[in-house]
């Protein structure tokens, strides 16, 4: 390809919303361009990057047997009201009607769709396992799209359902899945890792997912620094601390704390230490209210909480309920002494404080001494893990290393799905015995187009894209440093040739431009080898090669070039 026949309009200035390097440079670099909020147009380079993470995936989910299908984006609601999650998905979910007045969704997942297909279609134990996937747009009307294709509204999915006899076969599925996802990210050259993850509203109980490592990530990961643990942070166990000392217990006080609001400067005024306050955090579950406790250096994990109660819905209650259940003003929710009765759920920690103190359910006020056993037990607290872990806590796992936060971007998800969709939609089949039992289901996603962003997080420089080989849009790009010198352009367009010869995806950058003008955008658009022709390495009898990532530069004979080029990009991808 040529680049005065390429189009990918570069720019100078950003639109000053993009954040992050890869949102910046795919619009810089002329791979995209926006439509609408999280809506983008994908231009031919980015096309070119897709097409190639497509491509592994495609390989990779074909040798763990899985089928393509395609299905269709405008799904009914009838459907999705099988599984409830027409009410469910909320506001996330595109929706529109026919000039019949009948209602669709845009699909943000295809769960409900793929089951009624394979409810219809198998019968027999005989036709199972079955594993289908596809590759296309998913909709997902997100609160707050970002970061370009990160969260975006439209974006490409790779997504891929299995159906099996029995949790046996799932389990040995889901491995293979497992290690196909690892083969994937290695292969597009992603550092990605697994951790456990919370199912979420999708359902089930076991899952992984794939986090890119980056600062940029949206996503927290914890891990332990001595055995292989890793969770995302919604998920992350916190070990209950070991039992108090058993100092002896003082009567319950109320004391005055004037315009102390944050916990630190109620810990300060008071002489105790951050670890003896007591969080109270009322929230409405599904509508009703309830409150939940942590010790004041801790902060609740609302996706605990949210999974303890079984809950869809979980929000922090508005002030006029604060108010209503307290008697008392935002801020100073306290456990005793409560307006309502309402459910109480404290972190573990909570239980082994001592000499606690909560707010009092009243302006400017609070209790001091309060023992969890004594004051909470008997309102009916129910102790768990619901707090997020801080850098630090101990390993849930091995219990001796110490967890560290890191944050990632989740490219892939796998989840073991159990009986959820096939109970819901009747999928079943009939066993060896000729009895009807229910198919059990995984689920597998791949974020395509977060994916090919993730790819520039981790490989991208102050100038510009450092594409990994693997899915660069062109792998080699030849710039001339004189378009119009005649020995030059007779040089180039001989490469050219010799390099589309065998097979390599090269640009020609022959446009009349400077020399620093064609280098600037060479970086910018982030192919992994340059190649520089001018009258000085002509001279030598020889062209400057230039590797994008970490800039190596090596002076090869013109002969040679081509081989030396096939052969790096040969190497770079074993
Ligand atoms: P997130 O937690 O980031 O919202 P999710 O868990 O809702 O993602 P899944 O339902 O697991 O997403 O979808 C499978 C994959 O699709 C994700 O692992 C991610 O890579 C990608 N994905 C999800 N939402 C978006 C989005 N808004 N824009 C781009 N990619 C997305
Ligand atoms: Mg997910």
């Amino acid at each position: 390809m040529r680049m005065s026949e390429l189009f990918a309009p570069t720019l100078r200035e950003v639109p000053a919303e993009a954040e992050i390097a890869s949102h910046k440079l795919l619009l810089r670099a002329g791979y995209m361009r926006k439509l609408a909020g999280g809506i983008y147009t994908y231009l031919p380079l980015a096309i070119r990057v897709l097409q190639k993470i497509e491509a592994i995936i495609r390989e990779e989910m074909d040798r763990a047997g899985a089928q393509e299908l395609l299905m269709p984006i405008v799904q009914p609601r009838e459907l999705w009201e099988k599984t409830g999650r027409w009410d469910v998905y909320g506001e996330e979910m595109f929706r529109l009607q026919d000039r019949h007045k009948r209602e669709f969704c845009l699909g943000p997942t295809h769960e409900e769709l793929i089951t009624s297909i394979v409810a219809q279609e198998i019968r027999s134990y005989r036709q199972l396992p079955v594993a289908l996937y596809q590759i296309q747009n998913k909709y997902r009307d997100e609160i707050r799209p970002r970061f370009g294709l990160m969260r975006a509204r439209e974006f490409i999915m790779k997504d891929a359902y299995s159906f099996h006899r029995n949790e046996e076969s799932l389990d040995e599925y889901y491995r293979r899945m497992y290690e196909a996802y690892a083969r994937v990210f290695a292969r597009v050259g992603l550092s990605a890792r697994p951790v456990e993850a919370d199912s979420g509203a999708i359902g089930g109980n076991i899952s992984h997912e794939f986090m890119a490592l980056a600062p940029s990530g949206e996503a927290e990961i914890a891990y332990c620094t001595n055995c292989d643990y890793a969770a995302n942070v919604e998920r992350a166990e916190a070990l209950p601390p070991p039992a108090g000392g058993g100092s002896e217990a003082q009567p319950l006080e109320a004391v005055d704390t004037p315009d102390k609001h944050t916990v630190e400067e109620v810990a300060a005024f008071l002489g105790v230490e951050p670890q003896q306050l007591i969080k109270t955090m009322l929230y409405l579950a599904d509508g009703e209210p309830i409150a939940v406790l942590v010790r004041g250096d801790h902060e609740v994990n609302e996706v605990k909480v949210a999974n303890l109660l079984g809950a869809t819905n979980l929000t922090l209650a508005d002030p006029d309920t604060i108010r209503r259940i307290t008697g008392a003003p935002v801020g100073f929710a306290g456990p005793i002494g409560l307006k309502e009765e309402i459910p109480f759920y404290a972190d573990h920690a909570v239980m082994a404080v001592e000499r606690g103190v909560v707010g009092g359910n009243k302006k400017d006020t609070h209790l001091i001494n309060l023992d969890p056993k004594r004051d909470l037990e008997p309102l009916g607290v129910k102790a768990a893990d619901l707090r997020l872990v801080v850098e630090g806590d101990s390993c849930p796992r091995c219990r001796e290393g110490k967890l560290q936060l890191a944050r990632g971007i989740e490219v892939g998800q796998v989840f073991k799905l159990g009986t959820k969709y096939s109970e819901a939609i009747g999928a079943v089949y009939l066993d060896e015995e000729g009895k009807t039992q229910t198919m059990v289901m995984g689920c597998y996603g791949i974020g395509v187009s977060r994916t090919m962003a993730a790819a520039i997080e981790q490989n991208h420089d102050e100038f510009g894209i450092c594409w990994p080989v693997a899915i660069a849009p062109y792998q080699v790009l030849i710039v001339p440093i004189n378009w119009q010198d005649e020995e030059s352009r007779a040089a180039c367009e001989k490469l050219y040739a010799e390099l589309e010869a065998r097979g390599i995806e090269v640009l020609l950058d022959d446009r009349n431009e400077r020399a620093g003008v064609k280098f600037k955008d060479a970086d910018l658009i982030g192919i992994p080898l340059r190649v520089t022709i001018g009258p000085k390495t002509l001279a030598q009898n020889a062209v400057e090669i230039k590797v994008r990532k970490g800039g190596k530069m090596e002076l090869v004979g013109i002969d040679e070039a081509a081989g030396w080029l096939e052969n790096w990009l040969r190497e770079a991808q074993t």
